[in-house]
């Protein structure tokens, strides 16, 4: 299983939203990290054939995926960021239309939806109408709906978006439980959501692939450039309008800055370990400060 995308450039009125994407993917868990607007949805509708970039190439096991379609989108599972669902249907019946439009038989899709209702932790939710779900139920709906084919490749746009942070840690442990040999690609702006689960983080910037690796990986290559400082009260504002700022607490003492810089910021700052979030704001600082 090797999913490769080549020099993937995309323009919408000629505005380039990806610029010469490249990167080879085998079976694992992917967080792809950008912050709104990176390209994250183009880049994944694309490769759900749903958009046709404008250069470039994806291959799926070394043949181009638009060669055969039909093919690839057979072992394919997309949940899109705007799943829509049929509020009144129950969770049951939805599972055997999405079945019935993947051309699945009759008798098999009974018993892989409810397989599926099951894997998700919606057993007891199948006969109830989906307006009844709460948001992390239609969310687990959505990925089961995308496990239906049980594809070697999965694609989670956004998928935690609107879930509690019950429902992240029950998300996370969903995914965990079937990425064995499944390429799944999953794509957030929330950091925390990528730390645990991905073998793997690529980071999107602005429609380009700007980094990739594990994420103590991503974080080593900040190290230096985190700190923190304690700011009097008449510097702060002098600070926060030169400094990407990671943190600000406040103590008795003045208030306490995480300072993302490459030069020492402040003559008493120290270096401290860099995490996650501190690279993200080190690649989306603009977006950060907006
Ligand atoms: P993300 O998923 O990371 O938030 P998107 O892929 O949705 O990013 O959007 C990337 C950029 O492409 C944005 O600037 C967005 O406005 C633009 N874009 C997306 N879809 C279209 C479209 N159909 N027509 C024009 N511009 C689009």
């Amino acid at each position: 299983m090797l999913l490769e995308l080549h020099n993937i450039t995309k323009k919408y009125d000629n505005a380039a939203v990806l610029h010469d994407v490249s990167f080879t993917l085998k079976p694992g868990v992917y967080g792809l990290l950008g912050s709104n607007g990176s390209g994250k949805t183009t880049l994944f509708r694309i490769i759900c054939g749903v958009t046709k970039q404008n250069t470039g190439t994806i291959t799926y096991n070394q043949r181009d995926i638009h060669s055969n379609p039909d093919a690839f989108r057979s072992i394919l599972g997309f949940l899109p960021q705007d799943f829509s669902y049929y509020p009144d249907f129950t969770g049951m019946k939805f599972m055997l239309y999405i079945a019935a439009l993947k051309g699945i038989n009759k008798k098999i899709a009974k018993k892989r939806c409810l397989e599926l209702l099951e894997l998700v932790g919606l057993e007891d939710m199948k006969n109830k109408k989906i307006r009844k779900y709460s948001g992390g139920m239609k969310q687990r709906l959505g990925i089961a709906q995308a496990m239906i084919n049980d594809p070697e490749v999965l694609i989670l746009d956004e998928p935690t978006v609107g879930l509690d942070p019950k429902e992240r840690v029950r998300f996370r442990n969903l995914i965990s439980s079937f990425s064995e040999n499944k390429i799944i690609i999953l794509s957030t702006h929330i950091v925390s959501d990528v730390e645990y689960i991905a073998d793997e983080i690529l980071v999107l910037n602005q429609g380009r692939l700007e980094n990739r690796g594990a994420s103590a990986e991503l974080v080593n290559t900040i190290s230096g450039d985190v700190w923190e400082s304690v700011v009097e009260a008449s510097k702060l504002d002098e600070i926060l309008a030169d400094y990407v700022i990671s943190n600000q607490k406040h103590t008795a003492n003045g208030t306490v800055l995480r300072i993302i810089s490459k030069e020492k910021p402040t003559p008493n700052a120290q270096q401290v370990q860099p995490t996650l979030e501190d690279l993200y704001l080190y690649y989306f600082r603009e977006d950060a400060n907006k």
